[in-house]
Order: C-alpha cells, then structure tokens, then sequence
C-alpha cells in the first residue's frame, strides 16, 4: 500500500463526473485504492447529490470512441465466451 493523490471517474446517468485530489492508499500489485472514512464519505455525498453544491475546478473535453466499426456485429454469444469489462 502506497499514500497517493488519485483521481476518479463517476457515471450518473449519461453524464460523467471526473474527481481529483482524492487521498488514497494505492495497491502496488492491481492498483485498487483504498480510501479513509472521510474521503469515501466526501466523495458518496458528491455523489448522492449529483455534484450540485460544489463548482467543478475546470470542465474537460474528453474524445469519445465507438466499438462498433472496429468489431463484427453484435450476435448471441455463448456465456463461456464473454469477458468482464476491465
Ligand atoms: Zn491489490
């Protein structure tokens, strides 16, 4: 476990919310992190609330792609055959 300043991304909905300077411990192996009570409970109030009562430091234009001309069309696929997200 390694003390760092991380940053996450948050969907509600169709709109994604970016968060940074949060204090966390960092798994040097899979890189999971951990974060204390009162972070953790900052970041599920933002969260709960929508991001209302807090101004966004900045607003970032992130590219955004699609999959689907890079991959055959969608067809029924055997559960042995499907893979997680990340
Ligand atoms: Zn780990």
């Amino acid at each position: 476990m390694q003390a760092a300043s991380v940053k996450t991304a948050i969907w509600r909905g169709e709109r994604l919310f970016v968060v940074e300077d949060i204090p966390a411990q960092v798994c040097a192996h899979c890189m999971e992190q951990f974060y204390d009570e009162a972070a953790a409970e900052a970041l599920r109030r933002l969260t709960e609330e929508g991001f209302a009562s807090v101004e966004p430091l900045r607003v970032m234009q992130v590219p955004v792609y699609s999959l689907a001309p890079l991959i055959p069309p969608p067809r029924e696929i055997p559960e042995d055959e499907l893979y997680a997200d990340y």
